[in-house]
């Protein structure tokens, strides 16, 4: 039985026996209950989309996600934003540039942003913000990109807060309160099929709230319940959205975080290729061993990425490449983030969810090495598309 700290994605056998069926009924069911009133809001998004050139035009499915996001993000981080004064959002804003642009600073900025972010964005507002207008969704976003932790959700969001911008009160009023609805019978349905992954959530929310006080990382362990269906969620979306140009790119790289690695990781014998590090699978007890050799056989690359900000770093060395997919492994809470910088970066690319987080960094003081759903890896390194996707992806 493995450790289980906010989700585990295996059962009572110890391995995730049914967890990707699960997500896949449930994100068939999402999509088969869309109901008319949303598919109207998204199609209006759409046309604007392609009327304004904004992008290349995504997927219903993509699009539709990120109404949901909206709902999502409304109910729990609406009435914070709303309490917020802007000034202390563009203060956070400012320091999160920074620490991007002064990495040498990057430990002290941090410790000053932990401080400012729980100051200034922590209202603990339980209520929801009734201002369904632009300038409700405006505020909402500031404070989501002040917390620095939806830059990638920010960025896709910015279109739709451009398509409101062009809205009148009643149009805006009814779209945004669409929004929180669809989040409520997502979250509703989620919690009865998905609710047994994330069972020990709320018991590490007892502590977190007070324990993660004042650290940098406090809003991104907060992330609530529907936060993680919504993750989820969005990881097969865009796995099946990504999947016709994945399985034509001739090379395949898994991505693989250290926090896999067997403890202590002193001990790793991983080379760089005069890339990155890869894995010389020096142990048969490392997680990372065991999926380097599997993808060895497979004649797939595997690659040790040691925290998800060095995975930005790591992710422009691939832009725009046409002939290479890559394959992201991340705990659930990374996902949507790293799956849209992929796709912003034009890269092909499939994602596999690592079965619990462990991470020292975030989550236990002595971390423990996490691990993946081999199946699910080679499932989507080696299966070909079938017809019935083929004709779903085009
Ligand atoms: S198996 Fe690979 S990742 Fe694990 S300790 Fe050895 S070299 Fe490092």
């Amino acid at each position: 039985m493995s450790k289980s700290i906010t989700y585990t994605l295996n059962n009572f056998q110890g391995n995730t026996g049914s967890f990707y069926a699960d997500l896949g009924s449930f994100t068939d069911s999402i999509l088969s209950k869309t109901d008319a009133e949303t598919e109207s809001f998204v199609n209006d998004f759409r046309t604007f989309i392609e009327k304004e050139r904004i992008e290349t035009l995504r997927s219903q499915n993509e699009y539709l996600l990120e109404f949901l996001m909206i709902g999502i993000y409304w109910w729990n981080y609406s009435g914070n934003a709303s309490a917020t004064k802007n000034i202390a959002k563009n203060l956070l804003k400012v320091l999160y540039i920074q620490r991007k642009k002064f990495p040498q600073y990057k430990a002290k900025i941090d410790k000053l942003r932990g401080c400012l972010a729980y100051l200034l964005l922590e209202k603990h507002r339980q209520n929801i913000s009734e201002s369904y207008n632009y300038h409700g969704l405006n505020s909402l976003l500031n404070w989501l990109s002040a917390s620095g932790e939806f830059n990638e959700e920010v960025l896709r969001l910015k279109n739709w807060k451009a398509f409101c911008m062009l809205k009148n009160a009643d149009y805006l009023s009814a779209f945004i309160k669409k929004a929180i609805r669809l989040a409520e019978k997502f979250t509703e349905e989620a919690n009865y099929t998905l609710g047994i992954y994330v069972e020990n959530l709320a018991e590490f929310h007892q502590k977190s709230k007070t324990d993660y006080k004042y650290r940098e990382d406090y809003f991104f362990v907060n992330r609530s319940r529907d936060e993680y269906f919504l993750n989820m969620f969005a990881a097969e979306i865009l796995n099946r959205e990504l999947k016709k140009n994945f399985i034509k790119t001739s090379k395949k790289i898994v991505l693989l975080p250290t926090c896999m690695r067997k403890q202590p990781a002193t001990f790793c014998n991983a080379k760089s290729d005069g890339k990155e590090l890869v894995c010389t699978s020096c142990s048969d007890e490392c997680n990372i061993g065991k999926v380097s050799s599997e993808m060895k056989k497979l004649g797939i690359t595997s690659y040790l990425i040691p925290h998800s900000s060095d995975f930005s770093k790591f992710l422009v060395k691939w832009k725009d490449c046409q002939d290479t997919s890559l394959i992201g492994v991340a705990c659930v809470l990374n996902l949507i983030t790293g799956g849209y910088e992929m796709k912003r970066l034009n890269i092909s690319s499939q994602c596999v969810f690592l079965n619990y987080c462990g991470c020292k960094k975030h989550w236990d003081k002595e971390g423990f090495p996490t691990s993946l759903n081999l199946n699910q890896l080679r499932k989507i390194v080696e299966k070909p598309v079938s017809k019935a996707e083929s004709f779903a992806l085009v």
